[in-house]
């Protein structure tokens, strides 16, 4: 008998029929034979409410206690679905993350699992009873409640899943799967059948809000098997898997966007060595994600321009951390632009074939896009366009890669 995990999002359980409805689902795997392990998040929105009356409370507070409130959701939501199930004759009962014990760090708020243990849901699941296990949450070192940040329940169901050593690890959500783009923008973007825990991962971390980025890096580490698939419709997901697994490789497997960051150019910077690490040294330190960074060269050895991208929310800390230190950096000026996306072109198969963005490059120009900022891996491409191209470049981008469906 194969175990499987169930792992079911905010809009899948956001009241009592959809929790009923996905608590069918779960009786298909039960029916299957399969011995099933349910993750649940909160009824969607919900975390969010939480997350307002602890801010309403104190815009300062105690993360500690951040963290009891806004793990309340999924208890409330695992307790349900237990009693859904058995509404539907199945033997189930609901796990909070300290029940469990899911062992984590003591990081409030943002908790790293540690360990997970097992043996009494291993007897309960061979016994064939339905472990519905809040996802999200779990029990630090000097045991209090934790929870993982938010989204961190796709990373509960995955780390869960290899706990178990799960056959598989189903990600319910209210898409049917991973698409080569965002359909709502790109009226010919086709659900993937297969794609490789490497391009999935790109795809998390360069917008792609289907997966949850450190659920992904978890299920490759373990390699756990993972599809995302709706709960609302009975077709087949996108399958997340080991290369080896995709016989017919596309050149460029997806393309992902986001609107979350915001450029910052620094005019006239003093071109000498050390000037890097005295901008960039007090960002990291104030926990500042810097993602693009591009430096030109100075023509008369003196001065420099340098541009790079952080996370919109940042914009303002950062601007204010440049002005504070710039007694030190003696730059001529800073200039902003929120104005501004990244589109990234994703794909395994760049690493075998060479013109990849020069096509990218091409299908802009062609659109008139103007492309301001430029970095590469192994396996994508992004550039940062001014955000009024959006959707023009995401459609010119899938045309041009062979991508777009009828
Ligand atoms: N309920 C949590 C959140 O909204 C965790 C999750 O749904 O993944 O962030
Ligand atoms: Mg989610």
């Amino acid at each position: 008998m194969a175990v499987i995990v169930q792992k079911f999002g905010g809009t899948s359980v956001g009241g009592i029929d959809r929790i009923r409805h996905a608590a069918t689902r779960v009786k298909q795997a039960v029916d299957r034979g399969d011995q099933v392990a349910v993750v649940v998040s909160a009824m969607g929105g919900e975390t969010n409410r939480l997350v307002d009356l602890v801010r309403t409370m104190a815009p300062v507070h105690d993360a500690r206690e951040y963290d009891a409130v806004v793990s309340s959701g999924e208890q409330v939501t695992a307790g349900l679905m237990a009693i859904a199930l058995q509404q539907l004759g199945i033997d189930a009962r609901s796990w909070t993350g300290w029940q469990i014990p899911v062992h984590t760090d003591d990081v409030y708020g943002a908790a790293r699992i540690q360990r997970i243990e097992t043996d009494v849901l291993k007897e309960r699941l061979a016994n064939g009873q339905v472990a519905v296990v809040t996802g999200f949450q779990g029990i630090g070192e000097v045991g209090r409640v934790t929870t993982l940040g938010r989204g961190g329940s796709d990373l509960s169901a995955v780390a869960l899943a290899a706990a178990l050593g799960a056959e598989r690890c189903d990600i319910f959500t209210d898409v049917e799967g991973v698409f080569t783009c965002d359909p709502r923008i790109v009226a010919k973007a086709s659900k993937l059948d297969k794609i490789t825990y490497e391009e999935m991962l790109e795809m998390a971390s360069q917008g792609a809000k289907v997966l949850h980025t450190r659920s992904v890096a978890t299920a490759m580490n373990h390699h756990v098997r993972l599809q995302v698939l709706s709960t609302f419709t009975d077709t087949p997901g996108t399958l997340v898997v080991d290369e080896d697994e995709i016989v017919e490789q596309q050149v460029v497997s997806g393309i992902a966007y986001s609107r979350d960051d915001a450029k910052i150019t620094i005019i006239g910077l003093p071109d000498r060595p050390g000037v890097a690490a005295s901008l960039f040294g007090p960002l990291a330190d104030a926990n500042i994600n810097v993602d693009m960074i591009v430096q030109n060269i100075s023509e008369d050895g003196d001065r420099t321009d340098l541009t790079f991208t952080v996370a919109k929310a940042d914009l303002d800390r950062t601007l204010d951390l440049l002005e504070k230190d710039n007694d030190k950096l003696g730059a001529e000026r800073f200039s902003p632009d929120a104005n501004v996306v990244k589109v990234s072109v994703i794909g395994v198969g760049m690493r075998s074939h060479a013109g990849v963005a020069r096509t990218m490059f091409d299908a802009l120009a062609g659109r008139g896009i103007n492309i301001q900022l430029i970095s590469t891996s192994e396996i994508k491409i992004s550039v940062l366009i001014s955000e009024d191209y959006l959707e023009l470049a995401l459609r010119a981008l899938h045309t041009a890669y062979g991508l777009d469906v009828d």
